[in-house]
Protein backbone atom coordinates (compact mmCIF):
# COMPACT_ATOMS: atom_id res chain seq x y z
CA UNK A 1 0.00 0.00 0.00
CA UNK A 2 1.04 3.56 -0.48
CA UNK A 3 1.80 5.17 2.97
CA UNK A 4 0.69 8.58 1.85
CA UNK A 5 -3.00 7.80 1.21
CA UNK A 6 -5.64 9.67 3.29
CA UNK A 7 -7.27 7.97 5.62
CA UNK A 8 -10.11 8.76 7.48
CA UNK A 9 -11.04 7.30 10.91
CA UNK A 10 -14.41 7.31 12.10
CA UNK A 11 -14.29 7.70 15.83
CA UNK A 12 -11.99 8.70 18.99
CA UNK A 13 -12.49 6.13 21.23
CA UNK A 14 -10.04 3.30 21.85
CA UNK A 15 -10.55 1.46 18.40
CA UNK A 16 -10.27 5.12 17.01
CA UNK A 17 -7.07 6.14 18.44
CA UNK A 18 -5.25 2.71 18.59
CA UNK A 19 -5.88 2.77 14.73
CA UNK A 20 -4.17 6.04 14.61
CA UNK A 21 -1.42 5.12 17.05
CA UNK A 22 -0.62 1.75 14.94
CA UNK A 23 -0.92 3.68 11.53
CA UNK A 24 1.76 5.88 12.57
CA UNK A 25 4.32 2.95 13.70
CA UNK A 26 3.21 1.47 10.11
CA UNK A 27 4.60 4.62 8.41
CA UNK A 28 0.91 6.14 7.61
CA UNK A 29 1.08 9.50 8.77
CA UNK A 30 -2.02 10.93 6.69
CA UNK A 31 -4.98 10.15 8.45
CA UNK A 32 -7.87 12.22 10.06
CA UNK A 33 -10.10 11.08 12.96
CA UNK A 34 -13.27 12.21 13.64
CA UNK A 35 -15.22 11.94 17.33
CA UNK A 36 -18.32 13.20 17.50
CA UNK A 37 -18.16 14.04 20.91
CA UNK A 38 -16.14 17.10 22.46
CA UNK A 39 -14.29 15.18 24.10
CA UNK A 40 -11.91 11.31 22.85
CA UNK A 41 -12.54 8.01 25.02
CA UNK A 42 -16.31 7.24 23.83
CA UNK A 43 -17.28 4.61 26.52
CA UNK A 44 -14.54 5.12 28.69
CA UNK A 45 -15.44 8.53 30.37
CA UNK A 46 -14.55 9.73 33.57
CA UNK A 47 -15.83 12.95 34.89
CA UNK A 48 -14.48 14.24 37.59
CA UNK A 49 -15.87 15.14 41.14
CA UNK A 50 -14.54 16.92 43.87
CA UNK A 51 -10.96 17.04 42.29
CA UNK A 52 -11.20 12.93 41.90
CA UNK A 53 -11.92 11.06 38.38
CA UNK A 54 -15.03 8.69 38.79
CA UNK A 55 -15.90 6.12 36.14
CA UNK A 56 -19.24 6.33 34.64
CA UNK A 57 -17.70 3.79 31.82
CA UNK A 58 -15.09 1.65 31.54
CA UNK A 59 -13.82 0.92 34.85
CA UNK A 60 -11.07 -1.61 35.07
CA UNK A 61 -8.15 -4.15 33.23
CA UNK A 62 -6.63 -7.45 33.96
CA UNK A 63 -2.31 -8.27 33.26
CA UNK A 64 -3.21 -9.64 30.15
CA UNK A 65 -4.17 -5.94 28.01
CA UNK A 66 -1.41 -5.94 26.26
CA UNK A 67 -2.10 -3.30 23.75
CA UNK A 68 -3.75 -1.20 26.50
CA UNK A 69 -0.65 -1.46 28.00
CA UNK A 70 1.67 -0.45 25.23
CA UNK A 71 -0.49 2.82 24.57
CA UNK A 72 -0.29 3.36 28.21
CA UNK A 73 3.41 3.15 28.28
CA UNK A 74 3.49 4.97 25.22
CA UNK A 75 1.66 7.91 26.16
CA UNK A 76 3.10 7.72 29.46
CA UNK A 77 -0.28 6.97 31.33
CA UNK A 78 0.24 5.49 34.92
CA UNK A 79 -1.84 2.62 36.23
CA UNK A 80 -2.78 2.74 39.78
CA UNK A 81 -4.91 4.66 42.25
CA UNK A 82 -7.96 3.51 42.75
CA UNK A 83 -7.36 -0.20 44.02
CA UNK A 84 -10.96 -0.94 46.18
CA UNK A 85 -11.77 -3.54 43.36
CA UNK A 86 -9.86 -6.05 45.32
CA UNK A 87 -12.30 -5.50 48.47
CA UNK A 88 -15.37 -6.10 46.80
CA UNK A 89 -18.99 -7.95 48.35
CA UNK A 90 -21.97 -9.85 47.79
CA UNK A 91 -25.26 -8.61 48.88
CA UNK A 92 -28.83 -10.53 48.55
CA UNK A 93 -31.59 -8.36 46.43
CA UNK A 94 -32.43 -6.81 50.36
CA UNK A 95 -29.15 -5.78 50.38
CA UNK A 96 -27.62 -8.00 53.24
CA UNK A 97 -24.27 -8.90 53.14
CA UNK A 98 -23.04 -12.39 52.85
CA UNK A 99 -19.86 -14.85 51.66
CA UNK A 100 -20.64 -17.02 49.23
CA UNK A 101 -16.86 -18.80 48.92
CA UNK A 102 -16.70 -19.74 52.87
CA UNK A 103 -17.64 -21.34 55.71
CA UNK A 104 -20.63 -24.25 54.28
CA UNK A 105 -19.92 -22.77 50.88
CA UNK A 106 -16.44 -23.56 50.86
CA UNK A 107 -16.61 -27.08 49.25
CA UNK A 108 -18.29 -24.71 46.09
CA UNK A 109 -15.71 -22.93 46.48
CA UNK A 110 -13.57 -26.20 45.63
CA UNK A 111 -15.65 -27.67 42.90
CA UNK A 112 -15.39 -24.56 40.87
CA UNK A 113 -11.42 -24.67 41.03
CA UNK A 114 -11.83 -28.20 39.61
CA UNK A 115 -13.85 -27.29 36.81
CA UNK A 116 -11.73 -24.22 35.92
CA UNK A 117 -9.02 -26.21 35.38
CA UNK A 118 -11.37 -28.40 33.34
CA UNK A 119 -12.10 -26.01 30.97
CA UNK A 120 -8.86 -24.71 30.90
CA UNK A 121 -7.74 -28.45 29.48
CA UNK A 122 -10.56 -28.67 27.51
CA UNK A 123 -10.15 -25.23 25.43
CA UNK A 124 -6.87 -26.16 24.90
CA UNK A 125 -7.21 -29.26 23.45
CA UNK A 126 -10.65 -28.91 22.17
CA UNK A 127 -10.79 -25.14 20.46
CA UNK A 128 -7.20 -24.03 20.83
CA UNK A 129 -7.07 -20.12 19.36
CA UNK A 130 -10.55 -19.85 21.05
CA UNK A 131 -9.24 -16.93 22.69
CA UNK A 132 -7.23 -14.91 20.11
CA UNK A 133 -8.63 -11.31 18.92
CA UNK A 134 -11.29 -11.00 16.53
CA UNK A 135 -13.95 -14.28 15.13
CA UNK A 136 -11.43 -14.46 11.65
CA UNK A 137 -9.50 -17.51 13.42
CA UNK A 138 -10.61 -20.89 12.86
CA UNK A 139 -13.96 -21.39 13.34
CA UNK A 140 -15.67 -23.95 15.81
CA UNK A 141 -19.44 -24.45 15.80
CA UNK A 142 -19.91 -25.12 19.47
CA UNK A 143 -18.66 -21.71 20.14
CA UNK A 144 -22.06 -20.33 18.71
CA UNK A 145 -23.81 -21.88 21.60
CA UNK A 146 -25.23 -19.75 24.25
CA UNK A 147 -22.34 -19.88 27.46
CA UNK A 148 -24.73 -21.59 29.58
CA UNK A 149 -25.30 -24.82 26.80
CA UNK A 150 -21.68 -24.45 25.87
CA UNK A 151 -20.58 -25.21 29.45
CA UNK A 152 -23.36 -27.80 30.25
CA UNK A 153 -22.16 -29.83 27.36
CA UNK A 154 -19.00 -29.79 28.44
CA UNK A 155 -19.51 -30.79 32.10
CA UNK A 156 -18.75 -27.62 33.70
CA UNK A 157 -21.93 -25.95 34.38
CA UNK A 158 -21.00 -25.37 37.68
CA UNK A 159 -18.99 -22.19 36.32
CA UNK A 160 -21.57 -20.64 34.98
CA UNK A 161 -23.01 -18.40 37.83
CA UNK A 162 -19.19 -17.61 38.40
CA UNK A 163 -18.33 -16.06 34.63
CA UNK A 164 -21.97 -13.90 35.59
CA UNK A 165 -19.78 -12.12 37.70
CA UNK A 166 -17.59 -10.21 35.66
CA UNK A 167 -19.75 -10.37 32.57
CA UNK A 168 -23.93 -10.05 33.03
CA UNK A 169 -22.55 -7.73 35.76
CA UNK A 170 -20.85 -6.07 33.11
CA UNK A 171 -23.50 -5.20 31.00
CA UNK A 172 -23.03 -7.95 28.58
CA UNK A 173 -25.73 -9.36 29.15
CA UNK A 174 -27.09 -13.14 29.76
CA UNK A 175 -25.69 -16.72 29.13
CA UNK A 176 -28.90 -18.08 28.17
CA UNK A 177 -28.38 -16.13 25.06
CA UNK A 178 -24.65 -15.30 23.94
CA UNK A 179 -22.68 -17.15 22.64
CA UNK A 180 -19.91 -18.79 24.03
CA UNK A 181 -17.59 -17.24 21.83
CA UNK A 182 -17.57 -13.64 22.80
CA UNK A 183 -17.56 -14.91 26.99
CA UNK A 184 -14.03 -17.02 25.98
CA UNK A 185 -12.46 -14.14 23.83
CA UNK A 186 -13.24 -11.66 26.55
CA UNK A 187 -12.96 -14.14 30.11
CA UNK A 188 -10.16 -16.50 28.77
CA UNK A 189 -8.69 -18.51 31.78
CA UNK A 190 -6.07 -15.80 32.48
CA UNK A 191 -8.85 -13.37 32.68
CA UNK A 192 -11.16 -15.45 35.06
CA UNK A 193 -8.39 -16.18 37.33
CA UNK A 194 -7.31 -12.44 37.39
CA UNK A 195 -10.51 -11.88 38.31
CA UNK A 196 -10.72 -14.66 40.74
CA UNK A 197 -7.75 -13.40 42.51
CA UNK A 198 -8.60 -9.48 42.10
CA UNK A 199 -5.56 -9.14 40.20
CA UNK A 200 -7.03 -6.17 38.29
CA UNK A 201 -6.24 -3.06 36.95
CA UNK A 202 -7.53 0.51 37.25
CA UNK A 203 -6.22 4.44 36.51
CA UNK A 204 -5.92 7.04 39.05
CA UNK A 205 -7.35 9.80 36.40
CA UNK A 206 -10.06 7.51 35.10
CA UNK A 207 -9.70 5.09 31.91
CA UNK A 208 -10.75 8.06 29.77
CA UNK A 209 -6.79 9.36 30.79
CA UNK A 210 -5.56 6.73 29.15
CA UNK A 211 -7.28 8.05 25.49
CA UNK A 212 -6.37 11.53 25.90
CA UNK A 213 -2.79 10.68 26.44
CA UNK A 214 -2.50 8.29 23.25
CA UNK A 215 -4.70 11.54 21.39
CA UNK A 216 -1.77 13.88 22.86
CA UNK A 217 1.24 11.97 21.42
CA UNK A 218 -0.39 10.71 17.66
CA UNK A 219 0.62 13.34 15.05
CA UNK A 220 -3.14 14.47 14.40
CA UNK A 221 -5.34 14.64 17.25
CA UNK A 222 -8.88 13.99 17.10
CA UNK A 223 -10.86 15.91 15.70
CA UNK A 224 -13.76 16.79 18.22
CA UNK A 225 -17.61 18.00 17.76
CA UNK A 226 -17.03 16.40 14.29
CA UNK A 227 -19.69 13.38 13.77
CA UNK A 228 -19.64 11.70 10.36
CA UNK A 229 -22.82 12.33 8.89
CA UNK A 230 -22.49 11.13 5.13
CA UNK A 231 -19.63 8.68 3.13
CA UNK A 232 -20.03 8.82 -0.33
CA UNK A 233 -17.64 5.99 -1.86
CA UNK A 234 -16.76 5.48 -5.21
CA UNK A 235 -13.32 4.11 -6.84
CA UNK A 236 -11.62 7.22 -7.26
CA UNK A 237 -12.04 9.03 -3.76
CA UNK A 238 -14.32 8.55 -0.25
CA UNK A 239 -15.80 11.31 0.74
CA UNK A 240 -16.86 11.92 4.19
CA UNK A 241 -18.54 14.78 5.47
CA UNK A 242 -19.03 16.42 9.10
CA UNK A 243 -20.65 19.53 10.01
CA UNK A 244 -17.52 20.84 9.00
CA UNK A 245 -17.87 20.00 5.27
CA UNK A 246 -16.75 17.39 3.06
CA UNK A 247 -13.13 15.98 2.84
CA UNK A 248 -12.33 13.25 0.47
CA UNK A 249 -10.03 10.27 1.55
CA UNK A 250 -8.35 7.00 -0.29
CA UNK A 251 -8.83 4.99 2.79
CA UNK A 252 -11.69 4.63 5.20
CA UNK A 253 -11.32 3.05 8.92
CA UNK A 254 -15.18 2.65 10.78
CA UNK A 255 -14.89 1.92 14.63
CA UNK A 256 -18.04 3.12 14.94
CA UNK A 257 -21.34 0.96 15.50
CA UNK A 258 -21.74 -0.93 12.35
CA UNK A 259 -25.57 -0.39 12.88
CA UNK A 260 -25.64 3.16 12.84
CA UNK A 261 -22.86 3.65 10.04
CA UNK A 262 -25.64 2.04 7.66
CA UNK A 263 -27.64 4.73 8.52
CA UNK A 264 -25.24 7.76 7.12
CA UNK A 265 -23.02 5.86 4.76
CA UNK A 266 -23.71 4.66 0.94
CA UNK A 267 -24.29 1.46 2.44
CA UNK A 268 -24.13 -1.54 -0.17
CA UNK A 269 -26.52 -4.10 0.03
CA UNK A 270 -23.97 -6.42 2.17
CA UNK A 271 -23.47 -4.29 4.61
CA UNK A 272 -27.16 -3.03 5.25
CA UNK A 273 -28.33 -7.10 5.27
CA UNK A 274 -25.21 -8.02 7.53
CA UNK A 275 -25.45 -4.92 10.20
CA UNK A 276 -29.01 -5.05 10.45
CA UNK A 277 -28.15 -8.65 12.07
CA UNK A 278 -26.07 -6.69 14.91
CA UNK A 279 -27.75 -6.52 18.26
CA UNK A 280 -26.72 -4.83 21.24
CA UNK A 281 -28.02 -4.16 25.09
CA UNK A 282 -28.61 -0.99 26.88
CA UNK A 283 -26.73 -1.06 30.50
CA UNK A 284 -26.83 1.87 32.55
CA UNK A 285 -24.91 3.94 35.16
CA UNK A 286 -26.16 5.99 37.83
CA UNK A 287 -23.63 8.26 39.94
CA UNK A 288 -25.61 8.25 43.05
CA UNK A 289 -24.50 10.66 46.32
CA UNK A 290 -25.59 8.50 49.44
CA UNK A 291 -24.86 10.01 53.10
CA UNK A 292 -23.76 6.77 54.42
CA UNK A 293 -21.68 5.75 51.86
CA UNK A 294 -20.30 2.07 51.98
CA UNK A 295 -16.86 1.30 52.92
CA UNK A 296 -16.69 -0.81 49.51
CA UNK A 297 -18.44 -2.18 46.36
CA UNK A 298 -20.90 -4.80 46.15
CA UNK A 299 -21.94 -7.34 43.55
CA UNK A 300 -25.36 -8.66 43.72
CA UNK A 301 -25.45 -11.57 42.38
CA UNK A 302 -29.20 -12.43 42.27
CA UNK A 303 -30.15 -9.36 40.07
CA UNK A 304 -27.87 -10.45 37.20
CA UNK A 305 -30.92 -12.54 35.81
CA UNK A 306 -33.56 -12.02 33.24
CA UNK A 307 -36.12 -12.13 35.81
CA UNK A 308 -34.59 -8.88 37.54
CA UNK A 309 -33.40 -7.01 34.71
CA UNK A 310 -33.24 -3.01 35.32
CA UNK A 311 -32.18 -3.82 38.86
CA UNK A 312 -28.59 -2.52 40.03
CA UNK A 313 -26.17 -5.98 39.41
CA UNK A 314 -23.10 -3.98 41.05
CA UNK A 315 -22.41 -0.91 42.76
CA UNK A 316 -19.08 0.63 42.68
CA UNK A 317 -17.08 2.42 45.13
CA UNK A 318 -13.76 3.75 43.81
CA UNK A 319 -12.38 5.35 47.07
CA UNK A 320 -12.43 2.64 49.73
CA UNK A 321 -13.26 4.69 53.02
CA UNK A 322 -13.23 8.09 51.35
CA UNK A 323 -16.12 10.75 51.51
CA UNK A 324 -17.01 13.14 48.50
CA UNK A 325 -17.90 10.52 46.60
CA UNK A 326 -21.16 8.81 44.74
CA UNK A 327 -21.80 5.29 44.19
CA UNK A 328 -22.25 3.87 40.83
CA UNK A 329 -24.43 1.29 39.80
CA UNK A 330 -24.68 -0.54 37.08
CA UNK A 331 -28.02 -1.89 35.25
CA UNK A 332 -29.08 -3.39 31.99
CA UNK A 333 -32.19 -1.82 30.93
CA UNK A 334 -33.19 -4.61 28.35
CA UNK A 335 -33.78 -8.72 28.23
CA UNK A 336 -34.49 -11.04 24.86
CA UNK A 337 -38.19 -11.02 24.65
CA UNK A 338 -39.27 -8.44 27.38
CA UNK A 339 -39.61 -4.04 26.72
CA UNK A 340 -36.63 -2.20 27.16
CA UNK A 341 -37.16 0.08 30.17
CA UNK A 342 -36.41 3.57 30.03
CA UNK A 343 -33.18 5.26 31.48
CA UNK A 344 -36.06 6.92 33.96
CA UNK A 345 -37.61 3.43 34.99
CA UNK A 346 -34.02 2.06 35.69
CA UNK A 347 -33.16 4.93 37.91
CA UNK A 348 -36.45 5.10 40.09
CA UNK A 349 -35.80 1.04 40.65
CA UNK A 350 -31.83 1.87 41.08
CA UNK A 351 -33.29 4.46 43.91
CA UNK A 352 -35.86 2.04 45.41
CA UNK A 353 -33.10 -0.18 45.97
CA UNK A 354 -30.83 1.75 47.44
CA UNK A 355 -33.13 2.95 49.91
CA UNK A 356 -34.28 -0.64 50.59
CA UNK A 357 -30.78 -1.72 51.82
CA UNK A 358 -30.77 1.27 54.23
CA UNK A 359 -28.78 4.12 52.29
CA UNK A 360 -29.90 7.57 52.22
CA UNK A 361 -29.77 9.04 49.05
CA UNK A 362 -29.10 12.67 48.82
CA UNK A 363 -29.26 13.24 44.68
CA UNK A 364 -28.33 11.49 41.30
CA UNK A 365 -25.35 13.44 40.18
CA UNK A 366 -24.98 12.19 36.86
CA UNK A 367 -26.02 8.99 35.23
CA UNK A 368 -25.54 7.30 31.20
CA UNK A 369 -27.27 5.02 29.07
CA UNK A 370 -24.80 3.41 26.74
CA UNK A 371 -25.21 1.92 23.20
CA UNK A 372 -23.37 -1.38 24.69
CA UNK A 373 -21.75 -4.35 23.55
CA UNK A 374 -22.94 -4.61 19.57
CA UNK A 375 -22.95 -8.67 18.60
CA UNK A 376 -24.95 -11.17 16.34
CA UNK A 377 -26.85 -14.04 17.81
CA UNK A 378 -26.03 -17.58 18.30
CA UNK A 379 -28.30 -18.41 15.18
CA UNK A 380 -25.87 -15.67 13.30
CA UNK A 381 -22.61 -16.83 15.09
CA UNK A 382 -23.52 -19.95 13.47
CA UNK A 383 -24.50 -18.92 10.09
CA UNK A 384 -20.92 -17.44 9.33
CA UNK A 385 -21.80 -14.13 9.95
CA UNK A 386 -18.23 -13.13 10.79
CA UNK A 387 -16.42 -14.77 7.76
CA UNK A 388 -18.79 -12.89 5.61
CA UNK A 389 -17.71 -9.70 7.33
CA UNK A 390 -14.39 -10.31 7.37
CA UNK A 391 -14.56 -11.35 3.81
CA UNK A 392 -15.52 -7.62 3.11
CA UNK A 393 -12.97 -6.27 5.10
CA UNK A 394 -10.87 -3.81 2.14
CA UNK A 395 -14.19 -3.78 -0.07
CA UNK A 396 -14.53 -0.35 -1.46
CA UNK A 397 -11.65 1.07 0.27
CA UNK A 398 -13.55 0.65 3.80
CA UNK A 399 -12.32 -1.59 7.03
CA UNK A 400 -14.40 -2.34 9.77
CA UNK A 401 -12.98 -1.90 13.50
CA UNK A 402 -14.54 -1.13 17.01
CA UNK A 403 -16.81 -3.27 19.68
CA UNK A 404 -18.56 -5.53 17.23
CA UNK A 405 -15.49 -6.96 15.56
CA UNK A 406 -13.98 -8.73 18.69
CA UNK A 407 -15.60 -7.97 21.84
CA UNK A 408 -16.58 -5.31 23.69
CA UNK A 409 -13.99 -4.18 26.19
CA UNK A 410 -10.83 -1.89 25.61
CA UNK A 411 -8.25 -4.27 25.37
CA UNK A 412 -10.17 -6.39 22.54
CA UNK A 413 -11.12 -3.45 20.92
CA UNK A 414 -7.70 -1.47 20.51
CA UNK A 415 -6.12 -5.10 19.81
CA UNK A 416 -8.49 -5.44 16.59
CA UNK A 417 -7.34 -2.04 15.37
CA UNK A 418 -3.62 -3.39 15.86
CA UNK A 419 -4.74 -6.29 14.07
CA UNK A 420 -6.57 -4.37 11.04
CA UNK A 421 -3.15 -2.21 10.50
CA UNK A 422 -1.00 -5.10 10.67
CA UNK A 423 -3.31 -6.93 8.14
CA UNK A 424 -4.15 -4.29 6.05
CA UNK A 425 -1.56 -1.29 5.85
CA UNK A 426 1.95 -2.51 5.49
C1 LIG B 1 -20.42 1.23 31.93
C2 LIG B 1 -19.29 0.62 31.14
C3 LIG B 1 -18.34 -0.14 31.79
C4 LIG B 1 -17.28 -0.71 31.08
N1 LIG B 1 -16.31 -1.38 31.75
C5 LIG B 1 -15.21 -1.79 31.08
C6 LIG B 1 -14.08 -2.27 31.80
O1 LIG B 1 -14.06 -2.26 33.04
N2 LIG B 1 -13.01 -2.69 31.09
C7 LIG B 1 -12.98 -2.66 29.71
O2 LIG B 1 -11.98 -3.07 29.12
N3 LIG B 1 -14.02 -2.17 29.01
C8 LIG B 1 -15.13 -1.72 29.66
N4 LIG B 1 -16.16 -1.16 28.98
C9 LIG B 1 -16.18 -1.27 27.50
C10 LIG B 1 -15.24 -0.32 26.79
O3 LIG B 1 -15.41 0.98 27.27
C11 LIG B 1 -15.58 -0.36 25.29
O4 LIG B 1 -15.53 -1.67 24.82
C12 LIG B 1 -14.61 0.48 24.46
O5 LIG B 1 -14.69 1.83 24.86
C13 LIG B 1 -14.95 0.34 22.99
O6 LIG B 1 -14.12 1.17 22.22
P1 LIG B 1 -14.57 1.63 20.76
O7 LIG B 1 -13.59 2.65 20.33
O8 LIG B 1 -14.79 0.44 19.91
O9 LIG B 1 -16.02 2.29 20.95
P2 LIG B 1 -16.48 3.53 21.83
O10 LIG B 1 -15.76 3.60 23.11
O11 LIG B 1 -17.96 3.43 21.85
O12 LIG B 1 -16.03 4.79 20.95
C14 LIG B 1 -16.68 5.13 19.75
C15 LIG B 1 -16.50 6.62 19.52
O13 LIG B 1 -17.08 6.95 18.26
C16 LIG B 1 -17.76 8.19 18.39
N5 LIG B 1 -18.79 8.26 17.33
C17 LIG B 1 -19.97 7.60 17.25
N6 LIG B 1 -20.62 7.90 16.11
C18 LIG B 1 -19.82 8.77 15.44
C19 LIG B 1 -19.92 9.45 14.18
N7 LIG B 1 -20.98 9.29 13.37
N8 LIG B 1 -18.91 10.26 13.81
C20 LIG B 1 -17.81 10.43 14.59
N9 LIG B 1 -17.67 9.82 15.80
C21 LIG B 1 -18.65 9.00 16.21
C22 LIG B 1 -18.34 8.16 19.80
O14 LIG B 1 -18.61 9.46 20.25
C23 LIG B 1 -17.19 7.49 20.56
O15 LIG B 1 -16.28 8.42 21.07
C24 LIG B 1 -17.20 -0.54 29.67
C25 LIG B 1 -18.13 0.28 29.02
C26 LIG B 1 -19.16 0.86 29.75
C27 LIG B 1 -20.16 1.74 29.05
Amino acid sequence: MDAHERICIIGGGPAGLAAAYYLEKNGYHNYTIYEAANRVGGKCYSPRFKGKSIEMGAIMGVPDYDTIDELCRAAGVVRGGAESLAHTDFRRPDGKLYKPFTGLNMWKGARLLLQLNKLEKILKEKYPGYDANGHYGTFYPDLALPLREFFAKNGVAALTDLYAQPFTSFGYGYFEVIPAAYVLKYLDIPTIKAFATNNLWTWRDGTQAIYEGVNKIIEHPATLNSPVTKVERSEEEIRVTTPSGTETFDKLIVTTPLAQFAAYADADDDEKREFSKIIHNEYATHAVMVRNLPKQSSFIPDNMTGERYGHPMVFYVRYMGEPDQPIVTYSLRNYPGKPTLSLEETRETVLKDLKSWGFWVDDVLDEKSWYYFPHVSSADYADGWYQRVEAMQGRRNTYYAGEVMSFGDMNETATYSKGIVDRFFQ
